[in-house]
């Protein structure tokens, strides 16, 4: 049998200086600093769009406008895993 070997590169994470070894090709986020421009530097940051940014300052918390109870429940389509 072929063995067959992916070979990942190591990659480095210009916000934090972090290295790893990704598990799959496509990398959101550094897994340390969880940055989504961690393969931006300043400069590029600055170039991009000043609104991309923005996005990722939005706070991921969920607003206290919720009321409380189910609403973090979602039903799963299929029998729940
Ligand atoms: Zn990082």
């Amino acid at each position: 049998m072929e063995q067959q070997k992916i070979i990942l590169p190591n990659l480095k994470c210009l916000r934090c200086g972090h290295n790893w070894t990704p598990r799959q090709e496509i990398v959101g986020v550094c897994p340390k600093c969880k940055s989504a421009y961690w393969d931006k530097t300043e400069a590029e940051l600055i170039k991009a769009d000043v609104k991309t940014i923005k996005n990722e300052q939005i706070p991921q918390k969920t607003p206290s406008l919720e009321p409380q109870g189910r609403v973090k429940r979602r039903k799963r389509g299929k029998d729940g895993k």
